[in-house]
């Protein structure tokens, strides 16, 4: 299947989800309190690879005067978030910004707090953390989940899945390290429970594949994507205690 059909269907399939990816509004608390910010203060804020905005939302209720540039390639998603920005009253801190997360729209150095969960893969997590670093200013915080093996001996099965989907994939140590090369100083990490996998995301995306079926009746492409889809979840369940996101919270030298 080509790119754009995949991409096609795999936005029209999680464009009614909560959120697109594992997470919960707990975790991205616990990261921002690891980031130890002035709460108070007017800070600059982007979420990279926001879909349709779970993270971007808790982030503006949390953070009561930040400004929030919400960033992604696909306006699908951005006029989702911008409808739930406004039913909660955050349209005037909260702003979609259609774009690639590889040529950053922002001022150099304009950035407090660089957020993205979820999505720095799309990049890779080295030339994400190395090319989003000048966006912020030196002392500002990058915020990002990342695929991390829990352990460094994982099975057979396991890791051919994920070096065949995503070859960075790796412990934590090996994260921290490259963040340390990268000219960040690590604030804190944490890993992501796996209720914030199956309960936040693998069931309710199973609860959107019958309709999304119904829409794409007949097209074995989207049949492919809700293959892969399951495939995912069900390694998932056999491999939970192998992987899982790693949330990495750093400042900025
Ligand atoms: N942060 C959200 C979404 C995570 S899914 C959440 O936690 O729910 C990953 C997101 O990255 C998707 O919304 C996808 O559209 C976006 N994405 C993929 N490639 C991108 C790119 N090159 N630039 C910007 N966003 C991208």
């Amino acid at each position: 299947m080509d790119e754009r059909t995949l991409f096609g269907l795999l936005v029209d399939l999680h464009r009614e989800g909560t959120r697109q990816g594992p997470g919960s509004d707990e975790e991205t608390v616990r990261a921002l309190e690891l980031a130890r910010l002035d709460e108070a203060a007017e800070i600059q804020v982007a979420d990279i690879g926001c879909g349709t905005g779970a993270p971007t939302l808790t982030l503006a209720r949390n953070l009561p005067r930040a400004r929030i540039a919400a960033l992604d390639l696909f306006p699908e998603f951005l006029h989702v978030l911008a409808e739930r920005a406004r039913a909660a009253g955050f349209s005037r801190r909260i702003g979609a910004v259609a774009g690639s997360m590889g040529s950053l729209p922002f001022p150099i150095g304009s950035l407090d707090l660089l957020w993205s969960e979820g999505a720095i893969y799309n990049l890779g997590f080295s030339r994400g953390v190395e090319t989003w670093r000048p966006f912020l200013r030196p002392g500002g915080v990058l915020a990002v989940s990342e695929i991390t093996w829990l352990r460094p001996d994982p099975p057979d099965e396991i890791r051919r899945y994920w070096n065949a989907e995503y070859p960075e994939i790796a412990t934590a140590p090996e994260k921290i390290g490259i963040l340390e090369r990268a000219g960040y100083d690590l604030l804190g990490y944490r890993v992501l429970p796996s209720s914030n996998w199956l309960e936040n995301y693998y069931e309710p995306t199973e609860q959107l594949i019958p309709a999304f079926l119904e829409r794409h009746a007949g097209r074995p492409e989207a049949l492919r994507v809700v293959e892969m889809q399951r495939h995912e979840a069900d390694l998932y369940v056999r491999y939970a205690a192998w992987f899982s996101y790693g949330f990495y919270v750093a400042r900025r030298r």
